[in-house]
């Protein structure tokens, strides 16, 4: 019980990974738990990429808060964005909904693009960190293919060509998935435009992809890629970018009318209003126990927390994994302390890094340094992903539609539902 008799109010803000771990932890809780999202859904941001190529349906992506949370009879959920944190009177501020107060509040509000103010890229770019980001990438594609077949001098002016911003597995996923969907499933969808003047090019400013994996995960890459005939340009950053050209900083440019950004993210931005220290990326540095330093009240999880390792000192990498472990943590801390027991520091369990570069292509790199390719760190994607989605029924639609794919080489979302 809080001071005035009262239940603890446990405030959740976000209904990500780290949002929905804590919000589970806290089911048996004598405390009154709220969690508010501006969605009224989780969003598996790992498989946004399957949606936008049509490999994956909407609902396997996107799931219910209130599915998610259903039978906690302690936990109430509310749509809203939040619009301010008051740390020092423990209150919350919303766009549509009453201010809320809180003895313990769970910042799990993520992360979002970084434009890193390129020119054009704000209204022109298709970035990949949402639900409507992916279903709007593929509707765009689906309609650049359309308008070709019905007007195929479009393909000379690069109608059908996607440029990808980004050589982490954002954009690396992107652009495998991108041209296995033209390869395979638009090859015979539309067999009277040219695939050989559809060109998939991942564009990455550093010296090469996927910096944070080992050379030989990364030259294993490289060779998947160009097998999918996606062509990679390193060294080579996006100056600006309109509706149909790409202009790359040495000022060469590429016809293009798709450029998917998958360069960069940053901590949401209302952890500037906080009047703390950021780290890098718009991260909020916390403590072992997960809280910020000198509010023992507040726990910051996931994309939105530098998280420092207690085995390699580290700073935690922004990982679905880490995410979820962290709201479990912060989940099990505030019930442990509500019962009147000690809390105890966050240790990562870790499942490694890795990303997927198509079919029976992946790559996975440990903390310790262990590495893994091919179809085996297919299959250790696979697991680690299932293990990631929120509910059985989920793990089976996603089993069904990835067997069903790997059989049959079919893409079951390419259609586009737009308003008449
Ligand atoms: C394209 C892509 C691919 C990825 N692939 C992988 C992968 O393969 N493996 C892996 O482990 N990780 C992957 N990640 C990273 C992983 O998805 C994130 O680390 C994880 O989602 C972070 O969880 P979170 O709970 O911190 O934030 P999020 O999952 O981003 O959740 C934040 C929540 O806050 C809500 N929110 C934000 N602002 C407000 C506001 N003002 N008011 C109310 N609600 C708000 C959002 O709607 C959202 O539901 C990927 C990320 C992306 C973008």
């Amino acid at each position: 019980m809080s001071a005035d008799g009262k239940r603890p109010q446990v405030l959740i803000l976000g209904g990500g990974f780290a949002g929905v771990g804590a919000a589970q932890k806290l089911k048996d809780t004598d405390a009154e738990v709220v969690l508010v999202d501006r969605h009224d859904y989780h969003t598996f941001q790992p498989l946004l990429y399957q949606l936008a190529t049509g490999l994956l349906e909407t609902t396997a992506v996107g799931h219910s808060l209130r599915d998610l949370l259903e039978g906690q009879k302690n936990t109430t959920i509310h749509k809203a964005t939040v619009t301010g944190i008051d740390l020092d009177t423990h209150e919350v501020h919303f766009d549509e909904l009453e201010p809320m107060t809180y003895d313990y509040l769970v910042i799990g509000l993520g992360a979002q693009v970084n434009f890193f103010g390129t020119a054009g890229a704000d209204e022109h770019a298709f970035p990949m960190y949402t639900l409507p980001h992916a279903v709007r990438l593929k509707d765009h594609l689906l309609e650049r293919w359309e308008a070709a077949d019905r007007d195929p001098s479009l393909v000379d002016d690069g109608a059908l060509n996607v440029v990808v911003v980004g050589g982490g597995p954002t954009g690396v996923e992107t652009a495998g998935a991108v041209a296995e969907l033209y390869r395979a499933a638009f090859a015979k969808d539309y067999p009277a435009l040219p695939q050989d003047e559809a060109r998939v090019i991942l564009v990455e400013a550093g010296p090469e992809l996927f910096s944070m994996f080992k050379p030989k995960l990364r030259e294993y890459a490289a060779k998947a890629l160009a097998d999918r005939t996606v062509e990679v340009m390193t060294g080579t950053a996006v100056a600006s970018v309109s509706p149909n050209r790409v202009t790359l900083k040495s000022g060469d440019e590429l016809k293009a009318h798709t450029l998917v950004w998958g360069a960069g993210l940053q901590g949401n931005p209302l952890v500037q209003t906080l009047g703390l220290d950021l780290q890098r990326g718009n991260r909020l540095g916390v403590g072992p126990d997960l809280t910020l330093p000198g509010h023992p009240e507040v726990y910051v999880l996931g994309d939105l927390a530098a998280i420092v390792d207690e085995e390699t000192q580290q700073v935690l990498p922004q990982l679905g994994s880490v995410a979820l472990q962290s709201g479990e943590h912060a989940g099990e801390t505030i019930a442990r302390r509500i019962a009147g027991k000690d809390a105890k520091p966050f240790k990562y369990h870790d499942k490694g890094t890795m990303a997927m570069i198509g079919r029976g292509a992946a790559v996975v790199q440990m903390l310790g340094g262990r590495t893994m390719k091919g179809r085996k760190a297919m299959v250790a994607w696979g697991t680690v992903h299932l293990a990631l989605l929120p509910t059985n029924e989920d793990r089976a639609k996603a089993v069904v539609d990835w067997a069903g794919s790997a059989l049959t080489h079919q893409r079951v979302g390419r259609i586009t539902v737009g308003s008449e």
